[in-house]
């Protein structure tokens, strides 16, 4: 008798990128891969359009996320909708994830290690996503998709991130900005509210098969 989960699963080209979706939430949904899972109250995945062409990629949930089970639900994520606002991005123009699906305690910054074994969670969402552009926030999201470390030296940048998923290598075009709780202790910093909105409409560019942003 055929396989149900097979036959919605991430291998099938028929099933529906939902179907696909709801599975790599089901698979991961009680992952005890690594230590952070003990401290969890659920894994986090993403929220927005999973149809979309842009995926945008934070570093891990913060307490508000754990609580709710969404991404970008705290101030900084407030932060960050408002600036998305600015730069008119839409809510259904990207769907937004995190490197890692656990909250670590205290908000550390999750370890090489704890990056390396949750990469098979982000690797499936981006393989059935297909994405044509990503935009990554903050350091953590840098080194993890493009191996590159230094926000500063890499931010505006166009660069180029890539996966391994089912045998395939994957590229995606690539914008480096800085993360949204960075922008809320330097809140009031037009500067650096101008460069991410920047960055936002280059990455959304990128999306849109462009490489430019309008008003530049
Ligand atoms: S952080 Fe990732 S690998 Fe670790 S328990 Fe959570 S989902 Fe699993």
């Amino acid at each position: 008798m055929a396989n149900s989960s097979l036959l919605g699963g991430e291998n099938n080209p028929m099933a529906s990128k939902q179907k696909k979706l709801e599975l790599i939430e089901k698979t991961w949904g009680d992952c005890e891969r690594c230590d952070l899972a003990t401290g969890r109250k659920q894994v986090v995945f993403g929220k927005g359009n999973f149809e979309s062409k842009l995926a945008i990629i934070g570093e891990a949930p913060g307490a508000q996320e754990d609580e709710e089970g969404k991404p970008f639900v705290g101030s900084s994520g407030v932060r960050f909708d408002e600036l998305c606002e600015e730069a008119g991005l839409e809510p259904w123009d990207s769907y937004i994830c995190n490197v890692i699906g656990c909250r670590p305690p205290n908000n550390r910054p999750p370890s090489d290690e704890e990056i390396e074994v949750c990469f098979g969670r982000i690797t499936s969402l981006l393989g059935v996503m297909k994405p044509k552009a990503l935009l990554l926030l903050g350091g953590t999201a840098l080194r993890a998709m493009t191996g590159l470390s230094k926000i500063t030296t890499y931010q505006g940048k166009e660069l180029q991130a890539s996966i391994t998923w089912q045998g395939q290598v994957l590229t995606f075009a690539a914008v480096a900005t800085f993360h949204p709780s960075y922008l809320l202790r330097n809140r009031g910093d037009k500067e650096l509210e101008n460069k991410v909105i920047r960055d936002i409409r280059l990455a959304h560019g990128l999306s849109k098969g462009s490489s430019w942003v309008e008003g530049d």
